[in-house]
């Protein structure tokens, strides 16, 4: 068992954690509570406030004070922005150790992926975007007004903050995707209120010290906790937030977008995924496109968005590549997250693994084959469930259709390419793919036709903060990370001097 560090033991020995607002703890004592549980041992690890509309309307108003025209933040220089945020990444990097730890314990990942994915990715993310606080351009346009007198015009547009941020991110990579937001809006200027998932709010609240240690100004960066339903209704609602950013489920996406339009809000929506993994006969090497299916959909107990959760197999090579990803499977050692051997931990959470469970029933009696895995739980204690793989015909399983969010696959042969792209695109969903051959002009060809807004080829999905991520169809709204990122977080206006 690994030893918890002591920044992190004196965090938790709070127990009972308050929002962070205007650069400190707040005091919440009269509102509710909600119990953070441990999904590995389902023993609770604090407990966090929830969040009420006067508690969200304390939050926004700092927000918006940092925002005044004349406060610290918006006279500072994009240098000194940068300085900060880039100093916010050290402090991550410094502390990585106990983000990963606090990531590990209330969401149950693999400490190595909390380290790489969620402490290591914020890290980078924030570097990242440190570096575009100095480059935010307008344009001069050379326009066709006529002008009395001889005189001219000098148009040009700026690209000026978009004012206070509503970030609302999900559970599966806490600290990386608020960063995704955080960093890009704190660069363009703008300050933010962060709802973290009920499930994980802690490791947001750590991040909020650590930006104060990086010399964040008060107010500029302020975590509320609570749920959906209350706090962050309650957020999206707001007439002061000027930007809503969303990351989570297509379902509350649709109602998080339709809160937005009553104020005419910005919104941008990373919502949810089921992407096809598509393996010709001719890849490169069918047991590299097995492992790399395998790490597509089980990465994180296939909680990723951008899993490959549907893999399209050709027909010559179907059960080839099927035993192989099976077998990869069935190799995982499940275990706690604190194991350094585990290759799979638990699921977030009770609910969410009965989510899941029920999925897998349906597959059953829906009469998709049972290759690997299943409904039972193999350990006492925790919410684990081994790495499910189903086949199937086609596409009219209810498991083949929506997203299920957890480490379920669904594999299904193909003839050729044309109708491995007729079971791709037929989807509501469209967030990413990968395509697996060594064929480069069939590449190119998938890469064009495919309905997906991230494509891989011959690797499952990463992400990377220079790389947009976003997607087609009912996947989302707007791109997040990348110059596309900081430049969502701007609004435009455009100017014309007449001399
Ligand atoms: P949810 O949509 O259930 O929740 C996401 C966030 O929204 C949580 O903070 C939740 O709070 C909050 N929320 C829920 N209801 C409301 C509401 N009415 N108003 C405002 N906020 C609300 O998603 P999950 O947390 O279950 O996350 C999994 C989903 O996220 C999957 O669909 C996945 O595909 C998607 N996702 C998409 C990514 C992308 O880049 N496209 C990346 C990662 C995940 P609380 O949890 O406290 O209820």
């Amino acid at each position: 068992m690994i030893q918890l560090t002591n920044r992190l033991q004196q965090f938790l020995a709070k127990k009972n954690h308050h929002h962070f607002i205007d650069g400190s703890y707040t005091n919440a004592e009269s509102e509710q509570q909600i119990t953070v549980i441990n999904p590995a041992t389902e023993a609770a690890i604090g407990k966090v406030a929830l969040g009420t509309k006067e508690s969200v309307n304390q939050a926004v108003a700092a927000a918006k004070k940092a925002f005044n025209y004349n406060s610290d933040w918006r006279k500072m220089s994009p240098d000194d922005r940068g300085k900060i945020l880039y100093r916010l990444a050290e402090k991550i990097t410094e502390h990585a150790e106990s983000l990963a730890q606090l990531v590990t314990l209330e969401n149950g990942k693999l400490i190595k992926d909390a380290r790489s994915s969620d402490a290591g990715g914020a890290a980078k993310t924030f570097r990242y975007y440190a570096g575009w606080a100095t480059k935010i351009e307008g344009e001069t346009l050379d326009i066709s007004q006529p002008q009395k007198g001889g005189r001219q015009n000098f148009a040009f547009t700026r690209r000026e903050p978009v004012g206070v941020v509503a970030a609302i991110v999900p559970w599966n990579f806490p600290i990386s995707i608020a960063a995704w937001k955080i960093a890009p809006a704190l660069a363009a200027g703008c300050t933010v209120v962060l709802k973290p998932s009920e499930e994980t709010p802690l490791s947001a609240l750590l991040l909020a010290e650590l930006a104060m240690e990086a010399g964040m100004p008060p107010g500029v960066f302020n975590v509320i906790t609570g749920d959906g339903r209350t706090t962050g209704a309650s957020l999206t609602t707001h007439p002061d937030v000027k930007k809503i950013t969303f990351t989570g489920s297509t379902y509350t996406g649709k109602i998080i977008g339709k809160a937005a339009m009553d104020n005419i809000t910005d919104i941008s929506l990373e919502l949810g995924g089921k992407s096809p993994a598509i393996v010709f006969n001719d890849a490169d090497d069918l047991a590299f496109a097995a492992q790399g299916v395998a790490a597509g959909i089980f990465r994180n107990q296939g909680q990723v968005c951008v899993a490959g959760s549907r893999v399209y197999i050709q027909k010559k090579v179907f059960d080839k590549v099927l035993t192989d990803i099976s077998h990869a499977a069935q190799k995982m050692k499940i275990s706690h997250g604190f194991d350094e051997t585990a290759q799979l931990g638990p699921l977030v959470s009770k609910g969410h693994l009965q989510k899941v469970r029920g999925y897998i029933h349906t597959g059953m009696e829906e009469g998709a084959t049972l290759v690997s895995g299943g409904v039972v739980n193999p350990k006492d204690k925790g919410f684990y469930l081994a790495p499910t793989i189903f086949s199937a015909p086609d596409n009219d399983q209810q498991i083949i259709t929506e997203e299920i969010f957890g480490p379920v696959l669904v594999a299904v042969p193909f003839e050729d390419m044309e109708d491995a792209l007729r079971l791709a695109n037929d989807s509501h969903l469209g967030l990413a793919a990968t395509v697996w051959t060594k064929d480069i002009s069939k590449a190119m060809s998938m890469i064009n036709r495919l309905e997906a807004g991230v494509i891989y080829v011959n690797s499952p999905v990463r992400s990377d903060p220079g790389l947009p991520l976003g997607g087609y169809k009912q996947s989302g709204i707007g791109r997040e990370l990348g110059k596309v990122g900081v430049y969502s977080y701007t609004t435009l206006k455009s100017v014309n001097i007449v001399y």
